[in-house]
Parts: structure tokens; sequence; C-alpha cells
């Protein structure tokens, strides 16, 4: 009796136990085969990009069943900066059955060019045993390191004193750690070899090594191959005829320099040609960032042109195109300074088309660098980073315009930094200093955080790189400020930047921006610059 209730028993629970089972099987089943979510990366989960490219998004595979929810994925890729080398993160979100998901793309924008050096003068050059050699120097140029040119290590072995061949190296690094070189031979020739082709190619011969605008024409040094008489420029119009000669200084055997009085010379286009022994045009041998300078030399408007080598020089009767010229800084691919609520470019652009419209009420003709968010008018090479493009366009402009600046705005990791900057070069005139004056005194009265906050800083050119403060204390920066700098240097324009308050302090920029009071300022440098010009200010 017991086994048989046994037995009963056990039938019951095997019967439950497959009944239980098939149960959980078809929850299983339907567990399985519920719509789930699909969501991963398609691509590397590490990309490395080289910088400026264009980063291109793999994309993203959203999927439940077969229905694709790549368009509800959320893409964060605004910590990416394709001009800046550095490790970003790519953050992919979606929200899916009121959970919400996330995926990470690591994207390494890096750097791998090497930077290139190309020889100043000949890869080979030959002397005389005993004489001096004159290193005629490397170009260097970096995709990447604008302070390159400063990180040329020149290693040069040459023994005047024994003959033999020698070697001169450039070698550099670039900030990314890319290294490149390039070997001069030299050979040095026993002394009364009396062949003097073997040695002439000391430099080559027409070459330029400086060149600036002075007041009425321009000052210049180079390289000759003789080293008999006397060295003379002649500017010539129409070849070798119409010239006229400027006595040149001599440096030492093969070098001179001297100043070239350009503004008595008539309309039209000249070359130059160098004589001494020999005469030879005078070809382009300068870095490229001096292929088209002028300036305003008395009344006249002086290009230099170094297209295809030559250096043609026009001669015209100087006038003005515009009374103003405004560059409103960065643009493009570079925001400029940053807040949550403003781009510095755009607001750069906002006040910059303001006064322009205020201008144009004066009656005044007005260029701006740029009239959108675009990085605006450059000039130049398209190797040339972007900065040094608008500041070459600024120079070129510049000459032809009376007045010329640049709208900026700060920005600090110090939270507590406030007020304005204006910064202008250390050359500039006093007349030309005058009217920043004027300005600084009507923005003291304006702006309410004046006394900490004022900072003239004047850039002394000679020593390249300090700034004196208005209080004569001296400060050592880098130099980033080119589009002070090459339009002074290449074109004589006097261009002053204007930073008008920090956009990284809160206060500061509640005043400035929310409050609408820029505009005051801007009255002000309109007031200063509309009267500079002897016109009647009208109030807005
Ligand atoms: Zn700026």
């Amino acid at each position: 009796m017991k086994t048989i209730v046994n037995k009963k028993n056990i039938l019951i629970f095997i019967v439950s136990l497959v009944v239980m089972l098939l149960v959980a099987s078809i929850l299983l089943y339907f567990f399985l085969t519920r719509d789930k979510l699909v969501f991963k990366l398609i691509g590397e989960e590490v990309l490395t990009v080289e910088v400026y490219a264009q980063y291109n998004e793999p994309g993203i595979q959203a999927t439940v069943d077969k229905k694709d929810l790549s368009s509800n994925v959320v893409i964060d890729d605004s910590k990416v900066d394709m001009n800046k080398v550095g490790t970003y993160e790519i953050i992919y979100k979606i929200n899916y059955e009121d959970k919400e998901f996330q995926l990470v793309r690591t994207v390494k924008v890096v750097d791998t060019e090497k930077p290139t050096l190309t020889l100043k003068g000949k890869e080979e050059i030959t002397i005389e045993e005993g004489s001096v050699y004159q290193d005629p120097g490397c170009y260097v140029v970096d995709n990447y390191d604008p302070k390159v040119k400063d990180k040329i290590q020149i290693t040069n072995y040459v023994n005047t004193s024994e003959v033999g061949v020698y070697e001169v190296v450039y070698s550099v690094v670039d900030e990314s750690g890319n290294k490149n070189s390039v070997t001069r031979k030299v050979v040095v020739k026993p002394k009364g070899d009396t062949n003097k082709d073997n040695y002439i190619n000391l430099m080559d011969s027409n070459q330029i090594t400086n060149m600036v605008f002075i007041n009425d024409g321009i000052y210049i040094e180079g390289y000759v191959k003789d080293n008999n008489g006397n060295f003379k420029i002649k500017v010539c119009k129409d070849n070798q005829k119409d010239c006229v000669s400027y006595d040149m200084n001599k440096k030492d055997d093969y070098y001179y320099y001297g100043n070239i009085k350009l503004s008595s010379l008539d309309n039209g286009i000249y070359y130059m040609w160098i004589e001494s022994e020999i005469s030879e045009k005078v070809i382009d041998k300068l870095d490229m960032q001096y292929r088209i300078v002028r300036a305003k030399l008395g009344n006249k408007l002086v290009t230099f042109d170094y297209d295809h080598n030559n250096v043609k020089i026009i001669v015209d009767d100087f006038s003005y195109q515009y009374d103003i010229l405004i560059d409103p800084g960065h643009g493009g691919s570079d925001p400029g300074a940053s807040n949550n609520i403003i781009d510095e470019k755009q607001l750069n652009l906002i006040q910059s088309l303001y006064e322009k419209k205020r201008y144009e009420e004066h009656g005044l003709k007005v260029l701006l660098l740029r009239n959108d968010l675009s990085y605006g008018m450059t000039m130049g090479d398209s190797s040339w980073p972007p900065v040094r493009k608008k500041a070459y366009a600024l120079g070129f402009y510049g000459v032809v315009s009376k007045i010329t600046y640049s709208n900026h705005h700060n920005s600090s990791e110090d939270p507590n930094l406030s007020g304005w900057e204006i910064i202008v070069p250390a050359t500039s005139s006093q007349e030309y200093l005058s009217n920043i004056y004027k300005i600084k005194d009507r923005w003291k009265k304006s702006y309410p955080t004046l006394e900490e906050h004022t900072r003239i800083y004047t850039r002394n050119y000679n020593t390249n790189s300090i700034f004196t403060k208005e209080d004569n204390n001296k400060y050592y920066f880098t130099d980033y400020y080119a589009v002070l700098r090459v339009p002074y240097q290449l074109f004589h324009v006097n261009n002053v930047l204007f930073e008008g308050s920090y956009l990284s302090n809160s206060k500061d920029f509640d005043w400035y921006y929310t409050k609408n009071n820029w505009k005051k300022l801007s009255e002000d440098k309109i007031r200063t610059y509309v009267e500079a010009l002897g016109i009647e200010y009208i109030e807005p």
C-alpha cells in the first residue's frame, strides 16, 4: 500500500515537473525573443585621426528587431577639436524603454607630419681655405607647430682653416616629436685656387636676407657673388633702362646692406639689380612670408611682388580706399574665447557689424574682414596657419585704410579676471597713440571695474618678445599677436587689439553683454575715430 502511494506521488511529481519546465521554457523563449536593443559602435572604438583632417563619423548601430533606431541616438562630439592634438571622447546616448544606454568612442587627434626643411642657398658651397664661412641658413615649416622656426638646430662642422669637405646639419623636432633634418656640403678649397667659379657660389649672389619698409623706402640686406668694388642696388624700369642707383654699405666681402628710397620714383613697374663686379637681377630668397608686401611711402603706394622669384616693385600714387578696417577676431573653426552663452567669434562679429553700421551713418567707408561666422578674408600661402593669413590680409588692406583695428574678447582660467585690454604695437606714432589714449579715457568712465584692469601693452619690435606695459614694467611673453606684428613689420600698418571684456567672468560679462553695455564701449571707439577723421559725431 505504501509503495503504491509512493508510486502515485512520484508520477504526480514528474508530471508537475514536466509542466513546470514547459512553462519555464515558454517564458524563457518569449523573454529571449522579445524586442531587445542592439546598441554598438560601427568601426573602431579608438580612432586615430591626423590633425586638421576631417573627422568622419563611422556611425553606430541601434536596432530593435529589425527596426533602425540610430536616428534617436544623441551623439555628443563637442569635445573633439580637430585643430588641436589631443585625446577626445565622443559620447553616444539613446533612451530605450525608459533606460539610458551610453557608448564611448575615443578619438586621438595626432600630428605625425614631419617639419619640412629647405636650404637657403646652394646644397653644396665651395669656399677658399682661410675665408669666412657665412651660413645662409635654412627654412623650416610645419603643418602644426607655429614655433618650429625657433627650434632649428644647426650643427656646423666647417673648418675653414683646413682644406676638406664638411657638413652643416640642420635638424628640427616639432612640438609633436616629429623629426627631420637636412645637410649641406661645404667644400674648403686650397688657397690660391684661382678658378673663381670654384668658390664664387659662396652664396646665391642675389639673395636678400632682410627687407623692411622704412619711411620713404626699404632697408635691405643681402649677399653678392664678388667681393670687389662697391655694392650698388639699381632700381630699373624696363629691364636696365631708367635706373636709379643706390650705394650699399659693405658688411663683409660678400654682404651688403643699405637704404633704398622709393617714394620719389615715378609710377610704374620696376625690377632690382645688384651691381658690383657683375650685375644681376635680385630674386627672392626670403621666407615666403614676403611674397607680397606693400606700404605707403610718402605719397606713393609701393608694392613688392615676389611672384616667380622676380622682385617686382609697383609704384603708384597713394590713396585711401577705406576709412575704417575692422577685423572681427577669430571665425570659422576658431571660436576664440567661449562661455556657455556665446563664442567670441560671434560676439566679435555682432560688435563689428554694429560699429560698421554706425560708421556708415557718419558717411564713412568701412571694410570688415568678415561679415559672417566664417574665417573671412585671408591672404598668402594655403599652408600657413589661419591667423597668419588673417594678419596678412589685415596688413594688405590696412595700408589703404585710415584706421585699422581688431575686435576681441578675453577669457581666462581665473574667473576673477575682468575688464578690458587694449594692446598696441610699441612702434605706434604719438598721433596714433593719442586716439588710443582718448578711447582709454572714455572706457575708464564707461566701464565700472576700471582700476585694476587697465592694460595697455606695447610691443618692442626690436627685441621681438618684450612687452612694455604703460607703467614701464617689462613683461616677457610669447608673441601670439600675429595681427599686430605682421601688419606692422610687412605693411607699416599700426593695428590695435581691443579686448572688450572677459567672457570667463560672469559678473563682467553680464554687465557687458547681457545688459548691452558693450554698445557704450563701441560708441566710445566710434566717437574717437569719427572725430579723428574730422567728422562730427552723431549720437546713436
Ligand atoms: Zn580673441
